[in-house]
């Protein structure tokens, strides 16, 4: 294989820790659903899935049936929720790869009950309630009752909602929410139903202690990529403390030293203002550098911070080496990681390029080698 010209490492040491961070948090009576949609948030769902099953995990979440073939392909061996919906024409995958399908209205009830009965296999699901954030779900009780007490073969194993704004302390929103959920899951306990599994906290509403919304599962993602996000309003110390799993390097191509007045890369946009050095990296928008970064961005290189110059490209980014003079082609860079004391995760590089973290981390781009380090959980990320 030809050396990588940009790649990120993963430490799975660093992955397994969030995982027990929340563990501890929650205790073992609450069931985790690692979410590792998207690829794992750009991590390698696959990758991650078998690391956290070795770690105990017995609950995967993704959005697609798609997503859920995959991860057992490739021998994942724990329970798979299909989060975001299931198509007609998708259906067919559930009873074979076992996906445990969330459904999101009354006619979905209908549609899964004749599926099941045809398909012989009980075909557990999990029901979405909209609580307010109107998005996926069945919004209010509704029918939800009588379609419930007319399943044949189907079985409710799940009643789940997703909150909007669960880190926002200054407002209520998270609060109705649960009280909505809280008021469904009355109306269908004193009518019969009894859920296992009810789940309605994802990073945030772990983060911040909202137990209230924890019941008998959780859905993290972002923390166990190493991120919480930042609270509004006056939030409680957050209860989990997690690491950043993934550092991305880009190999540096060429260095070269430019005279006072030259102007950087595509439209001119950056004149350089004194003689400077300037490195050329080898990872560009196409890798997933987000264009926004154009004159705003650092990269670390020689274990200090320093400025991206001129406009992202496709393939290539130039950066402002002057004050690196050791720098040199072939040389690896940092583009989100550390080195040293200079750090750079996706929360700063999302806050300047005008994006939230989990853009950053979802858009490094595939042809962007994926290594996983077989590490400790506390070996400095290099
Ligand atoms: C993506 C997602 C999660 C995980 O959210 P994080 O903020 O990454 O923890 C949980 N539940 C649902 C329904 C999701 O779509």
């Amino acid at each position: 294989m030809v050396p990588a010209r940009s790649w990120v490492e993963i430490s799975r040491g660093r992955l397994i820790g969030n995982f027990q961070s929340v563990r501890r948090a929650v205790g073992d009576a609450v069931e985790i659903a690692a979410v590792v949609k998207a690829d794992a948030y750009g991590h390698g769902a696959v990758e991650v899935a078998r690391t956290l099953e070795g770690a105990g995990a017995r609950w995967f979440a993704v959005s697609s049936a798609d997503e859920g073939v995959t991860l057992r392909e490739a021998g994942i061996k724990g329970r798979i929720l299909v989060m975001a919906g299931v198509l007609p024409a998708e259906e067919e995958t559930l009873a074979p790869y076992r996906l445990t399908p969330v459904l999101h209205s009354v006619e979905d009830l209908v549609r899964m009950d004749r599926l099941a009965a045809s398909s012989q296999h009980p075909l557990p699901f999990h029901l979405k309630l909209d609580t307010g954030m109107n998005r996926l779900g069945a919004a209010g009780s509704a029918g939800l009752l009588e379609a419930l007490s007319a399943l044949r073969a189907a079985r409710i194993e799940g009643l789940m909602t997703h909150f909007a704004s669960a880190a926002d302390y200054s407002s209520l929103q998270t609060d109705h929410q649960v009280e909505c959920f809280h008021s469904i899951v009355r109306t269908l306990e004193s009518n019969g139903f009894r859920v296992p599994l009810r789940h309605l906290a994802s990073s945030n509403a772990i983060a911040y202690g909202r137990k209230e919304a924890w019941h008998t599962m959780v859905r993290p993602g972002h923390a166990l990529y190493g991120y919480l996000s930042a609270a509004r309003g006056e939030a409680p110390a957050p209860v989990l403390e997690v690491t950043p799993v993934l550092s991305w390097k880009a190999r540096v191509i060429q260095v070269k030293d430019i005279p006072e007045g030259s102007l950087v890369g595509y439209g001119g946009s950056y004149r350089a203002p004194r003689p400077l050095r300037i490195g050329v990296l080898a990872a560009g928008y196409a890798d997933g550098v987000p264009h926004r970064l154009s004159n705003k961005g650092r990269v670390i290189a020689g274990r200090r911070l320093v400025p991206m110059v001129g406009t992202v490209s496709m393939d290539l980014t130039t950066v402002d080496l002057t004050k690196c003079p050791e720098v040199r082609p072939g040389d690896a860079v940092t583009l989100l990681g550390k080195e040293g004391d200079a750090q750079l995760d996706a929360q700063q590089i999302a806050r300047l390029a005008g994006t939230i973290s989990y853009n950053v981390l979802c858009g490094i781009r595939s042809r962007v080698r994926r290594i996983y380090l077989d590490d400790g959980q506390n070996t400095p990320l290099g």
